[in-house]
């Protein structure tokens, strides 16, 4: 007997199962094509959208911010932590998202707990969509509020579900993009019913920002205001190609946080060449729409000759491009067969998503060329003749 005993039996189940989840070993920036455990790799499944992680003009002003500021931030924001390059980006933040003010915290896991946790308590009641993000979930779980999940992008559901509830404040919770189907949530309908039924509207517009909308504000930013959405949250990882979260708002909610956030409270500010370098990020998300027209014809045409193929696709505009595949074993003989052919799309299996919808999660950056597409086509085209097709799982 050791002491641990009882975990390795939970892990050897997960195994046979086929759940069991491992890491690679990136030896190069995040781009395409890219070097994993050692070997040559095309990557189909990174959330660096624009193509930014790895810009010169990124790295550059990194390296010049962390010669002024050094590497760490030293403390958390409300000590001595909060830099002049975090104060400028969290207002050219709150300028982008035409909000009162925004708020960064050191990861989107992080704002997602903080934010939930703080507005609401016992009293209360949170409705969150059932396909939303793990922390927007937990946030919502450990807030002590009432939790209540409703179908996805079921407004009728969700607006039964607030009849019923006597409680003193409640918080509607969704994702922008749903981070595993690519879809989109009706903000428009949302915002109505969050207005009929006097409750707050909260959106997590992780993978919205950088790829939606003229200027890359996201699903939400361009057309509602914070009277609308009052709590919009976003990624810094994802399209921004940096690092951190922020949650964009009125003054009112930006101080709540900054007295109860939790998780905004205690920990270090991110570094502040991050947030320089996110600055840069944010100029060029918006100065260089091309990028997000290149991303656009990348996904078009992926739809069209993947359909072609007889593969059948989410409903998805966005950059996350999932063919489901139900059963985890299918969905990870794929990712091996991609492998094989020298293509890394990550298999998604439960928890992440429901049981019996395994799927390979693909997604686009900017960055791709069109015969790297050409690639990833031909090779599901070869899986496709060898193991037949998918049998159009419904979700
Ligand atoms: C990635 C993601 C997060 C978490 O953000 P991190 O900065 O990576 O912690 C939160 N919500 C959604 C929808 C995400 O996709």
């Amino acid at each position: 007997m050791s002491a641990f005993d009882s975990l390795r039996t939970t892990l050897t189940e997960r195994q046979q199962a086929h759940l069991y989840r491992t890491r690679r070993t990136l030896g190069q920036a995040q781009q395409p094509e890219t070097v994993i455990d050692g070997k040559p790799m095309l990557t189909f499944c990174s959330n660096d959208y624009l193509g930014l992680a790895n810009d010169p003009r990124v790295v550059a002003r990194f390296q010049a911010a962390a010669s002024t500021y050094g590497v760490g931030s030293g403390a958390s924001h409300l000590v001595n932590g909060h830099s002049e390059e975090h104060h400028q980006l969290e207002q050219e933040l709150a300028a982008f998202t035409g909000r009162d003010r925004a708020l960064l915290f050191s990861t989107g896991f992080m704002a997602n707990l903080g934010t939930i946790q703080a507005l609401v308590d016992k009293p209360d009641a949170v409705f969150e969509d059932r396909l939303n993000h793990a922390s927007l979930l937990d946030g919502g779980l450990h807030s002590g509020a009432k939790f209540q999940r409703y179908l996805h992008n079921d407004v009728d559901n969700l607006t039964r579900r607030l009849e019923k509830d006597q409680s003193r404040r409640r918080l509607i919770v969704t994702d922008g993009v749903f981070s595993m189907d690519g879809d989109c949530a009706p903000i428009g309908e949302l915002v109505n019913c969050a207005q009929q039924h006097n409750a707050w509207l909260m959106v997590d517009d992780a993978h919205g920002f950088g790829c939606i909308g003229s200027k890359g504000q996201g699903l939400v930013a361009e057309h509602f205001d914070q009277n609308q959405v009052q709590v919009l949250m976003g990624t810094l990882g994802k399209a921004f190609g940096t690092s951190g979260a922020f949650i964009a708002g009125s003054e009112t909610l930006i101080e709540t946080l900054i007295q109860f956030a939790r998780p905004y409270i205690y920990t270090t500010a991110i570094p502040p060449a991050v947030a320089a370098a996110t600055r840069t990020s944010l100029q060029l998300v918006q100065t260089e729409p091309e990028r997000r027209t290149q991303l656009n014809k990348l996904i078009q045409r992926f739809r069209q000759e993947a359909k072609a193929l007889g593969l059948t696709l989410m409903d998805s505009p966005t950059p996350i491009q999932p063919i489901v595949l139900g059963s985890e074993t299918e969905t990870l003989a794929w990712s091996q067969a991609l492998e094989a052919e020298g293509l890394l799309v990550t298999a998604i299996r439960p928890p992440t998503v429901a049981k019996g919808s395994a799927r390979l999660r693909i997604t686009f950056s900017t960055s791709h060329t069109d015969a790297q597409l050409d690639r990833l086509l031909d090779s599901l085209d070869k899986i496709c003749q060898q193991r037949g097709l998918p049998n159009g799982i419904q979700l």
